[in-house]
């Protein structure tokens, strides 16, 4: 086994339920807390962990037939179990590169601690955070933000 092929760990998760599983190969390409308003609704959170993974490193393993997709915006397709409502995936024309993965559902330790947080200028009013990961917001979400 090559030295890079050591590194290539596999990592599984799944819905709540079981009946959608999925397999991802690390590495991932990032881990961020997101504040944005539909992630809130979607998840029924103050906030949403995500990480993010090229699609050639994301297998789904079980439960396509379960795996329902609402197109949350334009650009942007989030995908729930339609067994037990957990939501999974978020894909959008912004990033072709890879799928958005909800860090909850996977099923051991990745590659990295969570990075930072997204879209804090729309957090909740109810929202206290008391890590010092840069913050981010404003209209895009990912501009830099000082309170
Ligand atoms: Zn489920
Ligand atoms: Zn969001």
């Amino acid at each position: 086994m090559s030295a890079k092929a050591e590194h290539m760990l596999t990592v599984a998760g799944s819905c709540f339920c079981g009946a959608v599983q999925f397999e991802i190969t690390l590495p991932t390409l990032f881990c961020v807390h997101c504040h944005c308003t539909m992630c809130r609704r979607v998840h029924g959170a103050g906030y949403v962990t995500w990480i993010g993974v090229p699609y050639d490193q994301f297998r789904l393993t079980a439960g396509q037939a379960h795996l329902k997709v609402y197109r949350s915006s334009e650009h942007g397709r989030r995908s729930f179990c339609d067994v037990c409502g957990s939501s999974l995936f978020c894909e959008s024309t912004h990033h072709p590169d890879h799928i958005d993965i909800v860090l909850a559902n996977i099923n051991g330790a990745i590659d990295r601690a969570p990075q930072a947080h997204y879209y804090f200028s729309d957090r909740a009013e109810w929202i206290r955070v008391g890590d010092t990961l840069p913050r981010f917001g404003g209209p895009t979400g990912t501009e830099p933000v000082h309170e």
